[in-house]
């Protein structure tokens, strides 16, 4: 059994005054506190990619990512962990000279970086580039940016254990949408799933991921696209990161989950859900991406 130490998920009652009165329950799933590297949904969307390594004598692992991506991360941390070693193939030949906090993480954690130009890069996927990657390391095995693959769906499958009969809506954030889709095919069916997806127009991924949901459940992703595209942000979203700490205790990380809550927010005063509902909104993580602007949070 593959289990990592600290802490397990939990449920908090989130009690923001923007929400009195418009749903019966707002709360958040806490997947955010179970390690602090290996944090949220990364860790469920590694954790059968690890078990299959570790099954069939695959000694090194393979992956993608930005300079900012937590993926990245969380497979370095999770790789030198398991005892694996990791090999990290990064987006732009710029990031080699100037190593991002992130990638600096990786590195401390033994992963070794190969940078590529942004054209090399969009061969990600590219059957061939795959295969003669494999071939230059021994034992390896090739996991899609993102975790995007079979494994990474269904550990994320794995998250619906930790969401009680009561709640009628699920909210998650969304990138690749492998843990949205591992999420709705292992969802009760009286159940709402509902996406946010913080690139410009994200609601384009409700047809990337369509072929991929295959459990009869209403869901829908939105965009969460405010503040200025992926990976930008403004004054208004960082005093809502603030003010949502001081009233939960809750730290969110400013790339997705701020922008997913403040969506949420703004659906709430909209009256897109019913007053009836009780929402459980899940915290994939993603904390240590907020280094850019640790200086103007509270936390
Ligand atoms: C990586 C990440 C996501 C995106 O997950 P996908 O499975 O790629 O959709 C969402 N939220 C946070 C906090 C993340 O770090």
């Amino acid at each position: 059994m593959v289990t990592i130490p600290d802490r397990q998920p939990f449920i908090q009652t989130i009690k923001p005054l923007w929400y009195e009165g418009r749903v019966a329950e707002l709360s958040m799933l806490r997947l955010d506190v179970i390690h602090p590297e290996i944090s949220g949904n990364k860790w469920y969307k590694l954790k059968q990619n690890i078990l299959y390594c570790l099954a069939n004598n695959i000694s090194t692992i393979i992956t993608f990512g930005g300079a900012y991506s937590n993926h990245l991360a969380a497979t370095a941390a999770c790789a030198k962990y398991f005892g694996l070693t990791s090999v990290g193939i990064v987006k732009g030949k710029y990031a080699e000279h100037k190593r991002t906090h992130t990638l600096q993480q990786c590195e401390q954690h033994g992963m070794q970086l190969v940078f590529v130009s942004n054209e090399d890069y969009s061969r990600r996927n590219d059957p061939d580039w795959i295969a003669s990657l494999s071939k230059q390391y021994k034992r390896a095995f090739i996991i899609p940016e993102g975790g995007a693959n079979e494994q990474g769906r269904a550990g994320s499958g794995e998250i619906t254990r930790y969401i009680t009969d009561k709640y009628s809506h699920i909210a998650v954030s969304v990138g690749t949408g492998t843990t949205y889709t591992g999420i709705a095919n292992l969802l009760e069916r009286d159940k709402v799933l509902y996406g946010y997806a913080p690139m410009k127009g994200g609601e384009y991924l409700n047809e990337a991921i369509r072929g991929k949901v295959t459990n009869k459940i209403s869901h829908h992703i939105y965009a969460s696209d405010a503040h200025g595209g992926f990976g930008k942000w403004s004054d208004e979203l960082v005093y809502f990161m603030n003010d949502f700490y001081l009233h939960n205790n809750i730290p969110l990380d400013i790339i997705y989950m701020a922008k997913m809550m403040y969506t949420v927010k703004q659906q709430l005063l909209q009256g897109v859900f019913p007053y009836s509902a009780k929402v459980l909104c899940i915290h994939t993580g993603g904390l240590q991406g907020n280094r850019t602007v640790a200086n103007k949070l509270v936390y």
